[in-house]
């Protein structure tokens, strides 16, 4: 079992999995796809029957399970996948559920009203609090999320129109036509179609533009920015999908309940989903369902239990969570579904080869500018880090359809140069002009755009993603589907010309044959080759690449510097930084030379060989 240090262990399975199930397989994976299909029936089937066979006890708490699934659910793509940490989840239960009783008791509308006031309550309030609190970095998120949880809760126990701490009753049952479903065997069967529609969408959902997006969330900020998203855009899409499964499962609550009060929607309430979640596994979807059995049956044996043993059988359940709770975080970060996959992979083909996609028309292209004509224009950079100047005074310009080279010793300030023109990092003084366009001070996701897709020196991969959808994801901005197309499927034709472009464009650095493996079992030098194929797919007028030749051998820089070239034929026009003197020297029409943050020459290959100053730059530093 491992207990890696970060949080971060519990990604692999999930976008493993994802990646597996998102293409339809052939041969031998198809037989597992159609045995996949036959269990899924199979449960179905066995869950139809469940309520016709089981005792009361059983379908109440199958109903809870679900309803706890539901929330869940939203735990596992907020938290589990997305990276954002959430105490607080049961107040969006709570508001839900409080949304729908203060309807349906006060004033005596139809509960089915009450599902769209309760959701469009929950998406609002989660919009709010999402707007206030999701720019918060680091721990300060999680912590905020126990502020509003606490103070939601403290609210429905304060308020006369929602009964205060008695709460509201006589909540009345939903009714479908002539069907009332009052008696929990009725109300079952609403509420795991729900479930499993939930699920249908997440999965939709993560196999889609958004979700890459979404997925791409731990990579940080700057990636997906170079891809042309805007991470707080989908945290706050991602925050505001979570908070509505919370919302429909506490309409469900307030309506199979027929009674809500202030504590069960309170941050202790709040910790339990997410035990529920990191239980079953926060990398899976269907951990959020195991997840809430696991918690909810250990709670209902531990309330059977406990009071044999004492009489504070109360406080000792909160012990016995805690315990499981850091049991789990030491030894089974990935939950049950870690486990489960971890067996399941043993008698699968993950990796098999899928069957290829029916061609449909192409993304869009821009135009690219005339050759010759100048793209960009670097006009007196600055760029101070405290007192050290990385970046001091540097012009140049780069002109369409050729290969510039900036190179320098180690510490030149060229990584640095490359953030600044991308609008990475923001310029202390200075202009830089793309597509005739100021684009200094310009967010980085709109200069990308406009079609300057760069490379990093350290390499931005989603390592437990596969190629092909680390590749899509460079497809972002050339595309439009949104959370409810992608999880409605409504996106398909457009995540097929995705996917093709991403193969494309895999076929074209030569890694066509391993679309399905994950970007992490690659070797460093072919992830930074990778990088090229995901900038290649915003379909970019510039492409900036920092160092794509490091760590590749002598085979494969040869093969980089023909795809270079080819692309320079096809109109692309490439600035790159390599401390490959031979490499570049070969490559690049014209070069910049930089050495202490200055620009030292400027100049054709042979001419800056030849120069004086670049020698005595580069014989004190190691090339
Ligand atoms: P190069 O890519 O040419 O090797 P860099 O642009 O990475 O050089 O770095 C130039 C100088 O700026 C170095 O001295 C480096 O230590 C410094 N530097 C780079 N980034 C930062 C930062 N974020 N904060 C402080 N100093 C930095
Ligand atoms: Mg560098």
């Amino acid at each position: 079992m491992s207990a890696a240090p970060t949080p971060d262990v519990v990604r692999p399975v999930f976008d493993e999995a994802a990646g597996a199930a998102s293409k339809p397989a052939e041969g031998r994976s198809m037989d597992l796809g159609s045995k996949r299909l036959l269990w899924i029936g199979l449960v179905v089937v066995a869950m139809a029957v469940v309520p016709l066979l089981a005792g009361n006890f059983t379908v109440s708490l199958l109903n809870d399970i679900g309803i706890g699934a539901l929330v869940a659910l939203g735990l596992v793509l907020l938290t589990g996948i997305g990276g954002a940490t959430s105490f607080g989840q049961a107040a969006f239960v709570g508001i839900a559920a409080y949304a729908t009783a203060w309807l349906s008791t006060t004033q005596g509308m139809s509960p089915w009203l009450g599902l769209a006031f309760s959701l469009l309550l929950t998406g609002l309030s989660a919009l709010a609090i999402g707007l206030l609190t999701l720019r918060l970095g680091g721990h300060f998120l999680p912590l905020s999320t126990i502020a509003w949880g606490l103070s939601i809760a403290m609210l429905f126990g304060n308020v006369d129109a929602l009964g205060r701490h008695t709460g509201l009753s006589n909540i009345p049952a939903l009714t479908i036509g002539p069907w009332s479903l009052a008696d929990p065997r009725a109300i079952y069967y609403l509420i795991w179609a729900l479930v499993g529609l939930a699920m249908l969408f997440s999965r939709n959902l993560l196999q889609s533009r958004p979700g890459r997006a979404i997925r791409s969330l731990r990579g940080g900020a700057i990636l997906l920015a170079s891809v042309g998203a805007d991470a707080y855009r989908v945290r706050l899409t991602l925050f505001v999908t979570a908070a509505l499964f919370a919302g429909l499962a506490g309409w469900l609550y307030a309506h199979m309940n027929r009674f809500v009060s202030p504590s069960p929607f309170d941050v202790r309430a709040s910790i339990e989903y997410l035990l529920m979640a990191v239980a079953g596994g926060l990398g899976h979807l269907a951990g959020a369902l195991v997840g809430s059995a696991l918690v909810l049956i250990l709670k209902n044996g531990l309330q059977d239990v406990l009071p044999l043993l004492t009489q504070r059988a109360g406080q000792l359940e909160a012990v016995a969570f805690a315990t499981l709770f850091i049991l789990l975080l030491h030894f089974a970060r990935g939950g049950l579904m870690g486990f489960v996959r971890r067996w399941t992979h043993r008698f699968s083909a993950a990796h098999a080869p899928r069957e290829p996609m029916p061609p449909v028309s192409p993304l869009p292209h821009r135009t690219l500018p005339d050759r010759g004509s100048p793209i960009l224009s670097v006009t007196g950079a600055v760029k101070r880090f405290g007192g050290l100047v990385a970046v001091n005074d540097v012009s140049f310009e780069v002109k369409a359809g050729e290969i510039m080279g900036l190179i320098g010793p180690n510490g030149a300030g060229k990584s640095t140069m490359f953030n600044l023109l991308t609008c990475t990092l923001p310029m202390t003084a200075g202009q830089v002009r793309f597509l005739g366009q100021d684009i200094a001070g310009l967010p980085q996701r709109k200069v990308a755009r406009l079609g300057l897709a760069r490379t990093f020196q350290h390499v931005k991969l989603r390592p437990h993603m596969s190629l092909l959808d680390n590749v899509a994801l460079g497809a972002h901005s050339r595309t439009s589907s949104g959370v409810l197309r992608a999880g409605l499927r409504l996106d398909r034709t457009e995540e097929r010309q995705i996917l093709q472009e991403a193969q494309r464009q895999l076929d074209r650095i030569g890694l066509g044959d391993r679309a399905h493996e994950l970007a992490g079992s690659l070797p460093l030098g072919t992830q930074r080759i990778l990088e090229i194929a995901r900038a290649l797919a915003a379909d970019p007028v510039l492409l900036v690449l920092d160092e794509p030749a490091a760590g590749l051998r002598r085979k494969e820089k040869m093969a980089l510097g023909d795809l270079l070239r080819k692309l320079r034929e096809e109109g692309v026009t490439i600035l790159i930084v390599e401390h490959d003197m031979d490499f570049v020297m070969k490559l690049v029409d014209r070069l910049v030379v930089m050495n202490f943050g200055s620009k030292l020459v400027e100049g054709v290959p042979s001419a800056v060989r030849a120069d004086e100053r670049v020698q005595a730059a580069y014989l004190g530093s190691v090339v």
